[in-house]
C-alpha cells in the first residue's frame, strides 16, 4: 500500500505553491495528487478534470449518496469531495497520495484512515496572511475578512495535525515537506523550534 497524505492550511498560505514543488521533484516520483469534486464556480485559469472536476449540486448529491467519497464538505459555501475508487486504487498500486483537503475532511480521512500523515502549513502571522491574501487579489475585501476569520478556526483545528509546517521561508517550508514526507529523518531543531513557535504566536 502506498501513503496516504492529507495537507491543509489557510487559504493564502501558499499550500497550492509548496504541493506543486513537491510534485516536481523527483523524490515524489511515485506520488500522486488527488482531484477532487467541487460544486464551485471554475475559476478563469482552472480547467475541468485539473484542478478539479467542476460538477452539479445534483450530481455532487447523487455522488454522496452513492458513497462515491472518500470524505466530503461544505467549504465557503461550495461543496467539496474526494472521489474514493481514485484514492483506494492508486494507494492499491503501492502509490503515495497527496490529498489537499480543509481541516474538516483532514479528520475525516484521517478517522477512517489512521495511518494518515496529516500536514497543516500555517502563515507566519495573521498580518501576513492578511497581505498575502490582498497580494493575491482574487477575493473581494468582504471575502479576505472571512477568509482570515475562517483561518482562525482552521489553526484550532489544524494545531493536532501528524506535522506542522510554517511558510516564512519557501525553501525551508518545502524541505521540511519533502523531508516529513519522503524520509525517515526528523526535522531539524532549529526548524521543528520554528515551527513550533509560530504556531503558538497564532494560538494566542
Ligand atoms: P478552493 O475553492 O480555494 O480551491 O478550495 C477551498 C478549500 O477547499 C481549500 O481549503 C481546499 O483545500 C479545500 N478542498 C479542496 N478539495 C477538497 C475536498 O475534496 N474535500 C475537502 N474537505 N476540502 C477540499
Amino acid at each position: 500500500m502506498g501513503k496516504l497524505f492529507v495537507i491543509s492550511a489557510p487559504s493564502g498560505t501558499g499550500k497550492t505553491s509548496l504541493i506543486k514543488s513537491v510534485l516536481e521533484d523527483p523524490v515524489s516520483s511515485n506520488t500522486k495528487l488527488g482531484i477532487s469534486c467541487t460544486t464551485r464556480e471554475k475559476r478563469p485559469k482552472e480547467e475541468n478534470g485539473i484542478s478539479y472536476f467542476f460538477i452539479s449540486k445534483r450530481e455532487f448529491e447523487e455522488k454522496v449518496n452513492n458513497n462515491n467519497f472518500l470524505e466530503y464538505a461544505e467549504v465557503f459555501g461550495n461543496f467539496y469531495g474526494t472521489p474514493k475508487d481514485w484514492v483506494l486504487s492508486i494507494l492499491s498500486k503501492d502509490e503515495n497520495v497527496i490529498l489537499e483537503l480543509d481541516t474538516q475532511g483532514a479528520l475525516q480521512v484521517k478517522k477512517a484512515f489512521p495511518d494518515t500523515k496529516t500536514i497543516f502549513i500555517i502563515p507566519p502571522s495573521y498580518e501576513d496572511l492578511s497581505k498575502r491574501l490582498k497580494l493575491r487579489a482574487q477575493d473581494s475585501n468582504e471575502e479576505i475578512q472571512r477568509r482570515l476569520k475562517e483561518a482562525r478556526k482552521e489553526i484550532n483545528i489544524g494545531k493536532d495535525f501528524d506535522q506542522i509546517i510554517v511558510n516564512n521561508n519557501f525553501d525551508d517550508a518545502l524541505d521540511d515537506l519533502k523531508k516529513f514526507m519522503f524520509s525517515d529523518e526528523s526535522l531539524s531543531e532549529k526548524r521543528s523550534e520554528a515551527n513550533k513557535n509560530s504556531l503558538n504566536l497564532l494560538l494566542d
